[in-house]
């Protein structure tokens, strides 16, 4: 379709929690639209015949036909439409990095503002009110018979295994899900914060449609410790999928690493989130509740961790990145919502060294300033030291956020399952099948750290194959 010469309409502003109430809470940062602002963001959406918005989501959600339910007020058959390849749309909409996705493409962007395709998605799964958990799940009003012959397990219980489960559970397989920790959802409970997505409402709202599918889920079991694959189909399942995630943090390798005062981002979101340290005494874990917080990277990881030191009431936190704030992988929205907040961005300049008190404990980082030299093999300017250019910047909690690895116990328990260099799980791309037979994989265990709609995309294709040779109902 081509574009029109008209000026488009700005897209309907998201409503949000104003920056100084919001630091002081850990509710949701977005409110979320309106009927009247849905339907007016909805009537944007041009219809094109041939919908880039599509090719531009990993899972292909039918974009326009979703949109054009919702400008005819039929929410019901919007999430039907939504849930026919989303599996989690409520997660999506919050979470998914629309910019460079979906709404990436969309033909308004030349123009001026895409179609907020996201915040439609967020507001029409937060919106349909399902009768039935078949329906929540599967977009179907009826429930399939469960048939107890057809046993899948799925081992870790994030984005890529919920979605494998409901895929399966919705054409009758009996899935177990075994999850290493006490709560369920991976990434989503213990890593992204309750003011960008909330556990109860949406997080628990999806697991417990599946258990009311029938998924029985098993907490607080390590795959590789507390049991082995073999034990599985010993057990009597015929397909086990692995989504275990990326949970091993990397760290810097400078000196002082050790000191008092300095985190993994794994270790501080989970012991918030998880934890729920931001209540101790009330939840036994406790956290350090630095007043001059330093965070190291420039993912969502990293915003998260300096937005949740700041609600826990720091008086200053920093983001420290060695390159500039337009090359930061975090989604656009979280740079610009922790920037609003009052986190400070010290671009390019990387950590040398920690720096202690006399008690051992942190006081500060050394700092070196850098500059962009020529692009790197990932296509951005690569950072370069500035000789002499070292700056101290005093702090009494770090939060090292510069990504992870594969964690080892499973891989290391099963030594059959063929690893990549990078120590990631090696899969037929088109089946998600792994080096034994089937034993399925996808999500952060296959890819490295991603998104939350490639995990997704993950299970459904594995799903689909275990569906297929279980002999289940095939596709509509
Ligand atoms: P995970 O979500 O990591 O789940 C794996 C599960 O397996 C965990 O529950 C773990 O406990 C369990 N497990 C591990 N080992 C075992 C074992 N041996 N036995 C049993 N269970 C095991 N993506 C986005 O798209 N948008 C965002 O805004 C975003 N923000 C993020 C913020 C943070 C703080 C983090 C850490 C990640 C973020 N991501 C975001 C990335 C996204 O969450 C992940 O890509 C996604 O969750 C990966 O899904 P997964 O199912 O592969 O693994």
């Amino acid at each position: 379709m081509k574009a029109s010469k008209k000026p488009v309409r700005p897209r309907v502003p998201m409503p949000v929690q104003p920056p100084e109430e919001r630091i002081r809470n850990f509710d949701e940062v977005a409110t979320g639209y309106t009927l009247e602002m849905a339907a007016e963001e909805a009537a944007r959406c041009l219809q094109c015949k041939k919908p880039k918005c599509v090719k531009g989501c990993p899972v292909e959600v039918p974009i326009p036909q979703f949109i054009a339910h919702l400008a005819a007020g039929d929410i019901d058959a919007a999430y039907r439409t939504l849930k026919s390849t989303n599996s989690l749309p409520a997660v999506c909409g919050r979470v998914c990095p629309q910019e460079v996705q979906c709404e990436g493409e969309c033909i308004l962007t030349a123009k001026g503002q895409p179609v907020a395709i996201g915040r439609l998605e967020r507001f029409v799964a937060d919106e349909y009110m399902h009768r039935d958990a078949c329906g929540l799940i599967s977009g179907k009003p009826e429930c399939p018979l469960i048939d107890p012959h057809k046993k899948v397990a799925c081992i870790g219980s994030g984005p890529a295994s919920l979605t494998a489960a409901g895929y399966l559970a919705a054409r009758g397989c009996k899935v177990t899900v075994f999850e290493a920790l006490h709560e369920l959802g991976g990434v989503l409970v213990y890593g992204i914060p309750e003011f960008r997505l909330p556990k109860e409402k949406i997080v628990a709202k999806e697991v417990n449609a599946l258990r009311e599918l029938e998924v029985d889920f098993v907490r607080n079991r390590v795959g590789g410790k507390t049991f082995s694959i073999g034990e599985l189909f010993a057990q009597g399942y015929r397909a086990v999928f692995i989504g275990v995630g990326a949970g091993l943090p990397r760290f810097l390798g400078i000196p002082g690493e050790n000191l008092n005062g300095v985190f993994s981002a794994n270790e501080y979101l989970t012991r918030v989130n998880l934890g729920r340290a931001y209540s101790f005494p009330d939840y036994d874990t406790p956290i350090i509740r630095g007043r001059r917080v330093t965070v190291f990277g420039g993912g969502n990881v990293a915003m998260d961790a300096a937005r949740t030191a700041l609600r826990l009431g720091a008086d200053s936190v920093h983001i420290v990145y060695r390159r500039t704030v337009a090359e930061m992988p975090a989604r656009h929205e979280e740079v610009e919502h922790a920037m609003e907040e009052g986190v400070k961005m010290q671009e390019l300049c990387a950590p040398i060294a920690f720096v202690s008190d006399a008690e051992g404990c942190l006081s500060g980082v050394r700092l070196q300033q850098m500059q962009l030299g020529e692009p790197d093999q990932s296509g951005r300017r690569r950072p370069v030291p500035v000789e002499g250019s070292e700056l101290l910047l005093p702090t009494d909690l770090a939060v090292i956020a510069v990504g992870t690895r594969s964690n080892p116990v499973l891989l290391e328990a099963e030594p059959e399952l063929d690893l990549n260099r990078w120590g990631y799980i090696s899969i037929n791309n088109d089946t998600g099948e792994t080096s034994i037979p089937d034993v399925f994989a996808g999500g952060d265990i296959v890819t490295g750290a991603a998104t939350v709609i490639l995990a997704m995309g993950a299970g459904r294709t594995a799903a689909k194959e275990i569906a297929r040779r279980l002999g289940c109902q095939p596709d509509d």
